[in-house]
């Protein structure tokens, strides 16, 4: 299939190799040049512009930082909607807010285009081994037509509803993910000052109705769970900035919608200090250092 390719940084580049792989014709645009020649090396035809990528593509996927450059590469006079055949499937699998991901669906539908919003869960690792989550929003047709291409760069493939609902769990998810770690840093920090060691918390609330993903899978304090990044002075792993990013979003939606979400609001807060506190590279479990008063640590 000819695919174009908008957006080679790193989750990017590794998404279009995968493609390349899976024996597919890939046209490849970034604004970095360097980017364009990586993927080059990697099977990849260089374009010279976004629009020449999508001009004879049957599917075009975009993988760019944030909702103002998804309007930039997809609306407006130089945008993909103008440069895309009618019946092209493109994909956007950035990170961006709801309400640009159905304006960019509503416009690409008046222009005979099929639009999924579908972001993606696993970082650069997922993006590498071709086993990211993705979530999808967008109709079912446009949907059945997606999936045989995203199976090939991940292991996951939810169809989440209708234009912008793959941004909307995509948020959801990691709003619930940056309380639950923020809740188990803090229990861990209790236990300290009580004398109770994280070991035995781990074994009870594990088993108990503490439980979580942030607890069992990606334990905040070194030892009970020996891949976490805590065993590795939270070297990331998901950054503290990229959490952030997800949960500023997550607040932009709720405030669009009317929806009462403090403790999101409270997370937003409490990583937005520790990307001020020059932390925002560490993995965002690292939060338990911001409170023990110990970032520097
Ligand atoms: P990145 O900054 O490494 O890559 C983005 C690329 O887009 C860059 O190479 C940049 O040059 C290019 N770009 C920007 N504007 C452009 C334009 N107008 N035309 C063409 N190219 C343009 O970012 P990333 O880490 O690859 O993340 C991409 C998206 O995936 C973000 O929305 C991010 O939130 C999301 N995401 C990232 C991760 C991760 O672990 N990195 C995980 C999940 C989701």
């Amino acid at each position: 299939m000819r695919i174009g390719f908008i957006g080679l940084g790193n989750m990017g580049g590794p998404m279009a190799a995968n493609l390349v792989k899976a024996g597919h014709h890939i046209t490849a645009f970034d604004m970095m040049k360097g980017a364009i020649e990586k993927a080059a090396a990697q099977g990849a035809h260089a374009a010279a512009t976004a629009t020449d990528a999508a001009r004879d593509a049957e599917v075009v996927i975009t993988m760019l930082p944030a909702g103002v450059h998804v309007r930039q590469v997809y609306l407006g006079d130089g945008g993909l909607l103008r440069a895309a055949k009618p019946g092209t499937l493109l994909i956007d699998s950035s990170t961006i807010d709801v309400a640009t991901a159905r304006d960019v669906q509503t416009a690409a539908k008046s222009a005979h285009l099929d639009f999924l919003d579908a972001p993606v869960s696993g970082g650069v690792g997922g993006a590498s081994a071709g086993t990211l989550t993705f979530m999808v929003g967008g109709e079912d047709a446009a949907f059945a037509r997606a999936k045989p291409i995203l199976e090939k760069m991940g292991k996951n493939i939810f169809h989440a509803g209708g234009a912008g609902n793959g941004q909307a769990a995509k948020i959801c998810n990691n709003m619930l993910l940056a309380i639950s770690m923020i809740g188990t840093c803090e229990a861990f920090v209790l236990a300290e000052k009580l004398g109770l060691d994280h070991q035995t918390l781990f074994n009870i609330s594990s088993t108990a109705s503490g439980q979580c993903w942030s607890l069992t899978t990606y334990c905040p304090v070194p030892g009970p769970v020996p891949a976490s990044p805590a065993n590795r002075n939270y070297q990331a792993g998901f950054t503290a900035s990229m959490m952030l990013k997800d949960l500023k979003l997550a607040q932009g939606a709720a405030h669009a919608v009317g929806a009462a979400t403090p403790l999101g609001a409270e997370a937003a807060a409490l990583y937005s200090l520790l990307e001020s506190s020059g932390a925002g590279g560490r993995d965002f479990s690292a939060i338990i250092q911001m409170l023990r008063g110990k970032l520097g640590d």
